[in-house]
């Protein structure tokens, strides 16, 4: 099978960026589209007969899972620290907790990537902080343009592992979409991201780097303006609850008002149904948006799409999602991907709507977003409406999600990298 998609241009350094940020211009059209022929090999990918490791005790929710994020020797990217840790190196330097914030204010509210531009922090003070820090926000290795405006990033980070965000604009607002993981654990047979093995778990200021990118690649960085970058969802590569630690200082760093500022209700996570972590996060960022990747009204069928249903099956996830409306007001969102023949029936969209009724929901009907050697077909609209029409008979409420950035591959479903983890060095017999 041939596709069209598009092929990088001219590699180009931000003019306003001292260091790493790096982005592909089109110069035939202004904004990054050069058409050219790509052969994806026509393979068929079945889904994962065993299931992925799932022990609980293997979730990064305490455990330090530190990269090293110095770029030469002893310099630390300033993006890894929380703010205590920021206020405290600060100290170190003999800078007060004020200092401290105005330097959190540059990078997360006002974008800069250059510890010289903080202009309103003596010339010695920025020297010291250049001593001991450097802002990285990752480099942009590809960034593509789909017909409908959606834009996909491939960001590059230290150490070379790529992951994949996407940028969605609207009348009114601005979606990212953000990978959590390079890769990702748990093998959706519908989601291409799912052939992609897990490399590793993105660090909290690699999640937040990509907002932090996306905004300065958009221009994006004007603290009186209005933002372009107005929401994220946790829908990119990986699977958010399995990296809980990291996504969870993400939200944090997101939501600080003297830096992104962005409220909870702006920022969504979806997760494939990872029981145990769902009343956690409810506990530890109450008003954040939850979603889950539901796909079918039985288990037998979610066992193929979701095998992670192995472990937490429907019932335990319908619980799971009770327990957490009892302390989130706001409707769960419920993704259903619509798959012909798998998971389409009118008889399906009646399950649906009795295992979703004792909690606010509503339901995002997906159409399948085709990739490249699936064995997927997307229901045809016909069945499609039909499904959607007997969820509202039953009183639920549906929306059908418009497939945005299919001619990219950015379309929910569909991201991937071709990082790999790489092999373990073994030293030489001596
Ligand atoms: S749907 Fe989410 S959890 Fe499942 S394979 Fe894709 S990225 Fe991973």
């Amino acid at each position: 099978m041939f596709r069209q998609v598009n092929k990088l241009a001219t590699l180009n350094r931000l003019p306003t960026c001292s260091q790493n940020l790096y982005f592909y211009r089109n110069y035939s059209t202004g904004c990054g589209k050069v058409s050219g022929i790509f052969n994806f090999e026509e393979k068929s990918v079945s889904p994962s007969s065993t299931l992925p490791d799932l022990n609980i005790n293997n979730i990064n929710i305490n455990n330090s899972n530190s990269l090293n994020n110095t770029i030469n020797d002893n310099k630390k990217n300033i993006l890894s620290l929380s703010k205590d840790d920021l206020i405290k190196e600060c100290q170190e330097l003999h800078m007060t907790p004020f200092n401290a914030n105005q330097i959190w204010n540059w990078v997360y509210n006002k974008n800069k990537m250059s510890i010289d531009s903080f202009s309103n922090i003596s010339l010695e003070k920025r020297n010291a902080l250049k001593e001991k820090f450097y802002i990285d926000f990752g480099t942009i290795s590809k960034d593509s343009l789909s017909v409908d405006g959606t834009r996909k990033f491939l960001l590059e980070f230290k150490g070379g592992d790529k992951v994949e965000c996407v940028f969605i604009p609207e009348a009114n607002r601005g979606t990212l979409c953000v990978s959590s993981q390079v890769g990702c654990t748990f093998s959706c047979s519908f989601c291409h991201t799912g052939t992609q093995k897990l490399v590793r778990n993105l660090t909290s200021d690699e999640i937040v780097a990509q907002v932090l990118a996306t905004r300065m690649i958009l221009g994006d960085t004007q603290p009186n303006k209005k933002r372009l970058l107005t929401h994220i969802v946790f829908m990119g590569q990986g699977e958010p609850l399995y990296n809980y630690r990291n996504v969870s200082k993400a939200i944090q760093k997101l939501t600080d008002g003297n830096g992104i500022s962005l409220g909870k209700s702006k920022i969504t996570l979806s997760t494939s149904g990872v029981v145990p972590l769902i009343d956690k996060l409810s506990k530890d960022h109450p008003g954040v948006g939850l979603a889950i990747s539901l796909h079918a009204s039985n288990d037998k069928t979610r066992d193929e799409l979701v095998p992670c249903n192995k472990q937490w099956n429907i019932e335990e996830l319908m619980n799971s999602c009770i327990q957490y409306s009892k302390t989130n007001r706001d409707r769960i969102t419920i993704e259903y991907v619509m798959l012909k023949d798998v998971n389409d029936s009118i008889e399906d969209a009646y399950k649906l709507a009795q295992l979703i009724k004792p909690f606010p929901s509503f339901v995002n009907l997906i159409p399948f977003n085709q990739w490249p050697g699936t064995k997927y077909v997307c229901s045809s609209n016909n069945a499609i409406h039909r499904f959607s029409d007997v969820l509202q008979k039953q009183g639920i409420k549906v929306t059908i999600r418009q497939p945005r950035g299919r001619d990219i591959l950015a379309a929910c479903g569909t991201l991937k990298s071709d990082s790999v983890k790489k092999p373990k060095t073994v030293p030489p017999p001596l």
